[in-house]
């Protein structure tokens, strides 16, 4: 099985429906433990990207990702911003300019934007973050494809392991970012940026997404 820019390009389009579309949600979420901000800010960077896909169009996959880095860190203000957007050029130089990859690839390239996630904000598993929804994902994809599991059983296993991994952040303590403010005020509330990532993840694997 491989992937190409096209595969990319339609996983890039599907996020920033599902990103729009929970809009609203994401920044009611973000209300009672932050600033309200998170769905207008992902809204308004994935919006951009958008835009800048139709240039994309023949570029190497890794390019492609790279191109949604930098435009998000540019749109999207907030924590989030330079954390997602870090996360999309570490993975697309994880790539680095193969036309056409694999499952493995995948999986590397979702371990560099974790590593990049937590270069830049210096979060761990626990303190009630996207990374909450994003490390349980990336554990269930390396598990299942040492499984033999075929790649599109793994990333629906992925995004299920990201949809509990959302939900456990409810009693989580927040110990990062504008949330850590409100110190144990902060328990009882679902994370903004663990949601935006299991709603990235489930559109990346074709799944309704279940809020
Ligand atoms: P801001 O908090 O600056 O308003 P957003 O509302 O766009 O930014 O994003 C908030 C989300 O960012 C949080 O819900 C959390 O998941 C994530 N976040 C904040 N700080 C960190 C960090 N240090 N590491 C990982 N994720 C973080
Ligand atoms: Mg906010």
């Amino acid at each position: 099985m491989s992937f190409t820019s096209e595969d990319v390009i339609h996983v890039i389009q599907a996020i920033a429906a599902v990103i729009h579309e929970h809009r609203e949600y994401l920044t009611q979420l973000d209300n009672p433990i932050g600033d309200g901000d998170h769905g207008i800010n992902m809204d308004r960077g994935f919006q951009a990207v958008l835009g800048k896909l139709a240039g994309a169009t023949g570029q190497p996959p890794g390019a492609i990702l790279k191109l949604v880095g930098t435009t998000l860190v540019s749109t999207v203000g907030g924590a989030s911003g330079p954390l997602y957007g870090t996360a999309f050029l570490r993975a697309g130089m994880s790539l680095g300019n193969e036309m056409e990859f694999g499952p493995e690839q995948v999986l590397a390239l979702f371990a560099a934007a974790i590593e990049g996630i937590q270069a830049r904000g210096k979060a761990r598993a626990g303190e009630k973050t996207m990374l909450d929804a994003l490390l349980p994902a990336h554990e269930a994809l390396r598990a299942a494809l040492a499984e033999g599991v075929g790649f599109e059983a793994a990333l629906t296993r992925a995004a299920m392991a990201a949809h509990d991994g959302m939900k456990a952040t409810i009693p989580m303590l927040a110990t990062k970012g504008r949330a850590s403010y409100l110190g144990e005020r902060s328990i009882g509330h679902q994370d903004p940026g663990a949601t935006s990532a299991y709603l990235m993840l489930a559109a990346a694997a074709g799944l309704p997404p279940e809020v």
